[in-house]
């Protein structure tokens, strides 16, 4: 039999690589800035077009290449920053492994101008596809300019499978932001199709944050610092009171590179135990250096995950830094033997607005009848104000009104306050008595049904009434807003401000008003009818912590993304007493919906018992 097996021709070999280093333009971005850091560039420049599906171009005035390092660089395993594998634990620069370009050029039209300082002139190479396509002398800056045309033109499936301009566009920021923090003395540009996205002078790494992350940063930064042995820790964290809901401004460096860590970010999480509230994240900016020999880096190309030799003593040494600092700088709570601790606001509570005790009055009830028809109102619903809005109208109308009916009835008693009126004989008793939903646990509501019950869970059906509500808002029709005395003013960083201007449109349809938009922060004028002013900022970083983690790329999933996000935050949850007109009401509310039966996050909304089901178990 003829033997078969055949070495793969180069173009088709770095096809392949090139699957596993360039997924999507943001790749490529990393790949050219890194290289440009390594040539010793103190200006980069990177212009992109169309989220780089169009154009990447990366121009640096690094140490450029000769002639015969500017055909050998796009050569698989070329590189010239190792000569033996012991390099590997000595490794002081970014790339190593020589595949990026080789990769780069075997799926795009690449076009590379270089010229080295001592040179008289330059290189200029067109490569297409992995073939040479020409090659001449050009007058050239220092340096080196890559251009990358045309990314995926001869796979059209990666292509096609690419995201909306938005989605790649934040990841090629994303990347951008994690070279621009490590290397903070370097100065970098951003263009993005003609316009300046981010101008950022050679600094110092605090001035850099501060450039990247809006003006305010700079108050929310502590400093950290820490030299050892293992490890030398410097950079800042942020004050636990500007802690957000979501993990976006979370940075570890490690020798200048962005790396990913689970077991580090529990470390810096430790640290700020009891100083945050439930579910917000810190942020922070951790530069550590370690031994280029005590740690293992990128094990798969694109992987930004490290391994490192010691790693209890590092957690130890990370939490007990970060400890310190909050301590320094006065953040923790300190020990003051003069203060009364029993007056200072306990943390959970310092943000929170007061709340005006309520009276609870029981208006139904009738000292008269034998049964009690209804249940106090709980004043704890207050935490609701969704669904308590919809519900207040009706409930105070009909108090007016019982009022009137029976003002002379009620004459000649004196009331403390108005809250306590209310009808002694009522009209409705009749019906009042027969009661048809009831709620168990503050969980459940269950209502007799023809063929038996049904049981509803509160918490998802008020998500599925909040998110049709919302859907339809957003895709048909404006909703009401309600006009804010004062104007709410939200700070935001960058990349959440673009968000928030992406998904402004439905947003404005569901009733927000955006008085202004500044490039640190925000000004709300109105707000949904459903919404309280003092949630408003819980609900947008939700609302953006969410989208963060799913990035929609249609304008449906958008629109959808948004209902979703604010029915959850909105919703009314497990624990809270519904009056029985708070549960009928969401009864016919939820079987108004199209798809009553699951909460947006397919969950079931409401499961049913027939009779027969009771019969069979009480038979036995
Ligand atoms: P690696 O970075 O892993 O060495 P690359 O394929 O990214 O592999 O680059 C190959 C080589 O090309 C590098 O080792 C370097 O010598 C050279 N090179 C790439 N980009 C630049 C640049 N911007 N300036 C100077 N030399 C460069
Ligand atoms: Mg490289």
């Amino acid at each position: 039999m003829s033997s078969i097996i055949q070495l793969l021709p180069d173009h088709v070999a770095n096809q392949i690589a090139a699957g596993e280093v360039v997924q999507r333009p943001a790749s490529v971005v990393k790949e050219l800035l890194e290289n440009a850091v390594d040539a010793g560039a103190s200006e980069i420049k990177l212009i992109v077009k169309d989220a780089g599906k169009t154009l990447i171009q990366v121009i640096d005035n690094g140490k450029g290449m000769s002639v015969t390092d500017s055909r050998l660089c796009f050569e698989r395993h070329a590189t010239s920053k190792i000569r033996f594998a012991e390099d590997l634990f000595s490794l002081h620069t970014k790339g190593f492994r020589g595949e990026a370009l080789a990769s780069i050029a075997a799926i795009a039209h690449v076009e590379m101008k270089t010229k080295q300082d001592q040179e008289e002139l330059g290189t200029h190479i067109v490569i297409e596809g992995s073939k040479f396509i020409s090659q001449e002398v050009a007058v050239l800056p220092r340096g080196t300019s890559f251009a990358i045309k045309n990314l995926f033109f001869n796979i059209p499936a990666r292509r096609n499978f690419l995201k909306s301009d938005t989605v790649e566009f934040r990841h090629i920021v994303d990347e951008f932001e994690r070279v621009a923090l490590a290397h903070s003395n370097i100065g970098f540009i951003l263009y993005h199709n003609g316009s300046e996205m981010f101008n950022l002078p050679s600094s110092n790494p605090r001035q850099r944050i501060v450039n990247i992350f809006s003006g305010r940063t700079n108050e929310k930064l502590v400093p950290v610092k820490e030299s050892t042995e293992i490890v030398e820790i410097e950079g800042f964290v942020c004050k636990p009171e500007f802690a957000k809901k979501n993990r976006g401004e979370q940075f570890f460096f490690v020798n200048d590179r962005f790396i990913k860590s689970g077991y580090l970010h529990h470390a810096v999480s430790a640290a700020y135990e009891g100083l945050l509230k439930d579910g917000s994240q810190p942020g922070y900016f951790l530069y550590l250096t370690v031994p280029p020999n005590t740690i293992d880096i990128n094990i798969h190309p694109t992987k930004t995950e490290v391994k490192f030799d010691d790693e209890h003593a590092l957690y130890a040494i990370l939490r007990s830094a970060i400890k310190h600092s909050l301590g320094q700088f006065n953040v923790a709570p300190v020990l003051d033997f003069d203060r009364d601790a029993n007056l200072d606001t306990p943390y959970n509570y310092e943000n929170k607005e007061a709340v005006m005790p309520t009276v609870v009055v029981d208006r139904s009830y009738n000292p008269f009848a034998d049964e009690k028809p209804s249940r106090p109102t709980s004043a704890s619903f207050s935490s609701s104000p969704s669904f308590r809005k919809a519900e207040k109208a009706p409930v105070w109308e009909s108090l007016y009104t019982e009022l009137t009916q029976t003002s002379e009835e009620v004459e000649g008693f004196s009331f403390e306050s108005e809250e306590v009126t209310g009808s002694l004989f009522n009209d409705n008793e009749v019906e009042q008595a027969v009661q048809k939903t009831y709620q168990i646990h503050k969980k459940y509501i269950v209502s007799p049904i023809k063929s038996g019950m049904v049981i509803i869970d509160q918490k998802r059906a008020h998500q599925r009434i909040l998110y049709e509500q919302f859907l339809t808002n957003i895709t048909v029709h404006h909703a009401a807003s309600q006009q804010l005395l004062f104007p709410l003013m939200l700070y935001f960083n960058r990349s959440e401000l673009d968000l928030i201007e992406e998904m402004r449109g439905a947003l404005e349809n569901t009733g927000f008003v955006f008085a202004e938009f500044n490039s640190d922060h925000i000004v709300i004028s109105g707000l949904p009818v459903n919404v309280v002013e003092s949630e408003v900022s819980i609900l947008i970083e939700e609302l953006i912590s969410d989208l963060q983690q799913e990035v929609p790329d249609t304008s449906f999933s958008q629109s959808d993304s948004i209902a979703k996000s604010m029915a959850r935050s909105l919703a009314i949850k497990t624990g809270i007493l519904l009056t029985e007109k708070e549960q009928e009401n969401m009864v016919n509310s939820l079987f108004a919906c199209k798809e009553p039966g699951v909460s947006p996050f397919h969950k079931p909304t409401f499961i049913t018992v027939s009779v027969e089901d009771l019969d069979k178990r009480f038979a036995i």
